[in-house]
Parts: structure tokens; sequence; C-alpha cells
């Protein structure tokens, strides 16, 4: 991939475009054990049925249910920064298109919006 850059503010991609991979094989990773944790729960929830024992399966069964939702949640985000980068749209918010905060974006690379929009929507739910 040649070098981009953000012809508005001279924004460097690569760095964003490595911790987007990054997180992204840490999610990949964390959705796959999850969902066998939640299998093998679930499996155990199975077996201790016949045994009327063991509530303790049904909640981890979820919480890692849970958990791998949040993580693909995540993950359709940083695939979405990702297409915003190869777009040449990366770095600007996808509320207002204010130019994201290079501080923001470095500590939440997958962000969409600034931290304006970000606040607004919080406070709106
Ligand atoms: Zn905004």
């Amino acid at each position: 991939m040649v070098a981009s850059i953000d012809p508005q503010r001279g924004l460097e991609f690569t760095p964003f475009v490595e911790a987007l991979n990054e997180q992204r094989r840490a999610l990949l990773h964390c959705v796959e054990s999850m969902q066998e944790e939640a299998e093998q729960a679930l499996e155990n929830r199975d077996k201790s049925d016949l045994y009327d024992d063991t509530p303790t399966s049904d909640i981890d069964a979820e919480q890692a249910l849970l958990l791998s939702s949040i993580a693909e949640r995540r993950l359709e985000a940083i695939d979405e920064a990702l297409a915003r980068i190869d777009a040449g749209t990366y770095g600007a918010c996808t509320r207002c298109g204010v130019a994201i905060s290079p501080e923001r974006l470095a500590a939440l690379p997958a962000t969409a919006t600034c931290m304006n929009c970000a606040g607004r929507r919080r406070a709106a739910s």
C-alpha cells in the first residue's frame, strides 16, 4: 500500500492502520476463545441439568456470549475504520465531518466520531 496522507492535515495513516490491524487480530482471537468458552459452558450446563446443580454455568455462557458480541461490534468498527482509510475519509467525524483530534485517534483508532458527537450520543442514550 502506498503511504496515504490526509490532504487536510498531513496525517500519516500508517500508524493507525498498524494499530487497527493489531487490535483486529487481538479481537478475532478474543471472539474465538469467547465463543469456545460459551460453547463449553453451554455443554457443561446441559450436563449439569441432569444433576441439577452448578447454576453458575448459565452466567458463564451468557457472559462469554456477551463479551464475544462486544468484541464483534468492535471488530466491525475496526473494519469500518480500515474502509475509511481506503476511502480516504479516515480522521473525519462520520456525523459532523469535523476532523477528529489526532490524540483521540491515537487512543481510539477505530473511532468514527469526534469527541463532541461521541459525547452527544452518550448523553442521548
Ligand atoms: Zn462530530
